[in-house]
């Protein structure tokens, strides 16, 4: 099974918990080490997430996953894969 990169996202966050399965995490790792745009993507999500953690109070604006998303899906067209 390979993985593109939208279905990468729709796991990053449960992969950052954790939850996500042996089998998925190892199609993941596979990914991100080949995919830049997955890579970044990962990095962004893991600040949100530490500021999250963080003790001073932290709210993720409302809409930031679909911004997010949007502007991923963007950049996808645009480096035309
Ligand atoms: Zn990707």
């Amino acid at each position: 099974m390979r993985i593109d990169s939208k279905h990468v996202w729709e796991h990053i966050s449960a992969y950052i918990d954790g939850e996500v399965d042996t089998e998925l995490r190892a199609e993941i790792d596979m990914h991100l080490e080949t995919c830049e745009i997955c890579s970044a993507v990962l990095d962004s999500t893991r600040n949100v997430v530490v500021l999250m953690a963080d003790d001073r109070v932290f709210e993720v604006p409302a809409g930031f996953s679909e911004r997010l998303h949007a502007r991923l899906d963007r950049e996808l067209e645009l480096s035309g894969t």
